[in-house]
Parts: structure tokens; sequence; C-alpha cells
């Protein structure tokens, strides 16, 4: 039987884009999926029919991971009786301007989805997770994170705090076998991208290329696997060279 069937996988911002694919992928792999969505009813239900295809269980759960009331409302009555093994914390956006013009909602939006969505999600999720003395959180953050992107001080504090937060929360679990990673994708193509300059950013990627939803999915794929049972408090790059 694969390692994996009747495990569950949860991923948040899982409508589209990279977190679409990471769940059809984790699916692949023999995970049921709870898939997390803030709006659009209809990408979610396209990937939860294309996971049902493939033979394994999709959940949608659409709500605001920013709020933790909802996380909660939407999360407890469910964690009663099953337990993700795998949390892949991937919603968020961007809201980019210079600082100087940036307005505290534009600050505080992009800072509240991915900070406050890894606290809100994982600490539902957690005490389930030591009580099973198993399980991986895998959260999704960015180049930006690590370099230079003028236009990007709410993101790139965000997408920091969230490499903080992975590394200090590894090393408060890992006598309970739960592995905590961190994956950074470079520029993707996901609607993510839209509006943004791609013909320039391409001349600063040494592989010449944007990077696709699947190169983020297989990594986040293994660190879910027991091939990564030896891994924690780690951040994968997937950015084509960039930094490199
Ligand atoms: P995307 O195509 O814009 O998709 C974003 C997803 O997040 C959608 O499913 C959206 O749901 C969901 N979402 C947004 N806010 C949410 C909230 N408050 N609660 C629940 N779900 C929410 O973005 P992407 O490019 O796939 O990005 C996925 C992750 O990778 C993000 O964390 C992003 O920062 C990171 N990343 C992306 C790139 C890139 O180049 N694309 C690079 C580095 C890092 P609805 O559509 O249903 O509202």
């Amino acid at each position: 039987m694969n390692e994996n069937q009747r495990k569950i996988a949860f991923v948040t911002g899982a409508s589209r884009g990279i977190g679409a694919i990471i769940a059809k992928i984790l699916a692949r792999d023999g995970f049921d999926i709870w898939l997390n969505y803030r709006s659009n009813n209809q990408e979610a239900q396209k990937v939860k029919t294309e996971i049902e295809k493939i033979g394994r269980q999709c959940l949608l759960l659409k709500f605001d991971v920013a709020d933790y009331k909802q996380t909660e409302e939407a999360l407890s009555t469910l964690l009663e009786t099953q337990t993700p093994y795998v949390v892949v914390n991937n919603a968020g956006f961007r809201r980019d301007t210079l600082l100087v013009w940036m307005k505290e909602s534009e600050w505080k939006d992009v800072i509240s989805v991915t900070l406050d969505g890894f606290f809100n999600i994982t600490k539902n999720v957690l005490p389930f997770m030591l009580k099973n003395r198993e399980g991986r959180i895998i959260n999704i953050t960015s180049a930006a994170a690590h370099f230079a992107i003028a236009g990007q001080s709410n993101y790139s504090a965000a997408k920091a705090g969230l490499v903080g937060a992975t590394k200090s929360l590894a090393a408060e679990v890992a006598k309970r076998n739960i592995l905590v990673n961190a994956v950074s994708p470079g520029f993707i193509e996901t609607e993510m991208l839209e509006g943004l300059p791609i013909n320039q950013i391409i001349k600063t990627i040494p592989l010449g290329k944007l990077g696709k939803s699947e190169d983020v999915a297989e990594i986040v794929s293994f660190l879910a696997s027991n091939k990564a049972e030896y891994i924690t408090g780690q951040v994968f790059h997937v950015n084509g060279g960039i930094g490199g």
C-alpha cells in the first residue's frame, strides 16, 4: 500500500496557482486533501474534481487564514476526529508599492495573511500532531525573504518572518517527530506575477526562465515523504539560481 494512503494533507490557498498544484501532487502521492481557499469557489471545485478523479478525497474549506475565529470555526470539529499529517502554509498575496507610498492596510494585510495565517493554522493543528507524535509542516516563503526587491518591504518582512518562525518551531517540536521546513520560490508562473515586468525579471534569473508551480510542488512532495525524515528547520530555494 502507498505510504500516504489514508493520511491527510492540508494545503492553504489551494484554489489556484502553486497551492492547487501542491494539492494535486500530494493527492498523486496518496494523500487525501483538505483544501483551503478564500473566495474562488469555481476554481476550488475544479481542483477538488481533479483530485477525486485520481481516487483521493478532497474537502473544501473556505475561510480567510488571516482570521483566527474563522480558522478555529472551520477546523475545530474536524480536528476532533482527524489530524492532517501534512500542513502546507501556502496562502499569500502581495500588495507591492514603495514604503513611502504604502498604506497601513497594505502593510498589515500582507503581514497578516502570511504570519497570522501561519499562526492561526499551525496553532489549531499542532496540539493534535503533538499527540500523534508525527507530522510535517511546510511553509511557503519567497525569494523576497532573502534578496532585495524594491517595492516589497511588506512582503519581504512577512516572508522573512515566516523563515524565522519555521526555524524556531522546528526546534520546538523535533522531539515529537514533527518536521518543519520552508520552501522559498523565486518567480513562478502564476496569477501572482500579473503586472510585473516579466522580460526584465527573466534577465536576472540564471536559468533564464520563470519557474512552474510543479517545481515548487515536487519539493513539497519530497518534504512530506518518508525520504525527508532527517530534515527539519531548513529552507529550500526553488528560484532558477537567483542569488546563487
Ligand atoms: P496565487 O496564484 O495568487 O494564489 C493564491 C491562493 O491563495 C489562492 O488560492 C487564494 O484563494 C489563496 N488565498 C489568498 N489569500 C488567502 C487567505 N487570506 N485565506 C485563504 N486563502 C487565501 O498565488 P501563488 O503564486 O500560487 O502563491 C502561492 C504562495 O507562494 C504564496 O504564499 C506566495 O507568496 C508564494 N510565492 C509565490 C511566488 C510566485 O512567483 N508566484 C514566488 C514566491 C512565493 P482565492 O483565489 O480563493 O481567494
